[in-house]
């Protein structure tokens, strides 16, 4: 079997639902990270040298949070566990999966994450869940979130590989925090009054920027005056063009520019819909 065929198997083996993946995570894993280092079987020795490049290379869409451990897997941008230095022999027992810390439409915050790391807090408050839905593990490496085996074949043959959007916002350049809204609206998943709505919940919905409009993510980053005069004001001082109607859109620089030119605007726009978000 070759490597693209093994690197699939592994993320099914991670992100699928079906009985035979069920049955190998239950057997070789230990959480969703930790595996049992030796146990006799030829597909899995394969598969596990691709355990880490699945886990570094996906991430977790929360909906009712079943499915994701809070501390070890990466579902804000990055593994808790990653973020705050637990330590290993620690982070083993740690199992409490993110819909513990869901209480009906409310996040549960611990104190001291609180307190002392408060941009973790806000990455919290500011995701979307679902009651209803299950969670969905997403390949960040493709647009819908699927490694098939092209995506597949793409990854392990760098050489070959065509530049997209989600490659370029994965960059090393731009803080996973900040990525991980850009990604986020990409998949409509902004916790927004559009969406709290849809959700059942009764509220008078009004932009946080211009109090003029309803709060929907097309109106916040696209639409809203403030968020017209930003996409305007990056465009004058970097002279690049920019399609301002949704983020595929933004993200699509001309190849007129050069690469460094590239990732600098790619920079500024993740940047610019990070600040919309969080000011
Ligand atoms: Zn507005």
């Amino acid at each position: 079997m070759n490597q693209v065929a093994i690197l699939k198997l592994a993320w099914e083996m991670r992100a699928s639902k079906e009985v035979w993946a069920e049955f190998f995570r239950d057997r070789f894993c230990k959480g969703s990270r930790s595996y049992i280092s030796y146990i006799k079987s030829s597909i899995w020795v394969r598969i596990k040298k691709f355990w880490k490049m699945v886990q570094d290379n996906s991430i977790w869409l929360v909906w009712n949070g079943n499915a994701i451990n809070f501390w070890m897997d990466n579902w804000i941008g990055h593994s808790l566990v990653d973020y705050l230095n637990i330590p290993a022999h620690i982070s083993s027992s740690l199992m409490a999966t993110v819909v513990d810390f869901i209480h009906e439409s409310s996040w549960i915050i611990l104190p001291w994450i609180a307190r002392f790391h408060p941009q973790v807090c806000n990455s919290i408050t500011s995701l979307s869940f679902s009651h209803n839905q299950p969670d969905k593990l997403a390949w960040i490496n493709a647009a819908d979130g699927i490694l098939t085996m092209k995506e597949a074949y793409i990854f392990i043959k760098p050489q070959t590989s065509q530049q997209n959007w989600c490659k370029n916002i994965w960059s090393p350049t731009i803080p996973p925090s900040k990525a991980f809204v850009t990604w986020r609206l990409y998949h409509d998943k902004m916790l927004v009054d559009e969406h709290l709505k849809a959700r059942g919940l009764a509220l008078g919905s009004i932009c946080s920027l211009c109090k003029e409009n309803e709060e929907s993510s097309e109106h916040l980053f696209f639409k809203c005056r403030f968020a017209r005069a930003i996409w305007t004001g990056l465009q004058d001082q970097t002279g690049c063009s920019l399609d301002s109607c949704s983020i595929a859109n933004l993200l699509i620089i001309s190849d007129f520019f050069s690469p460094l030119t590239k990732t600098v605007m790619i920079a500024c726009i993740i940047n610019a819909i990070a600040t919309i978000w969080y000011c």
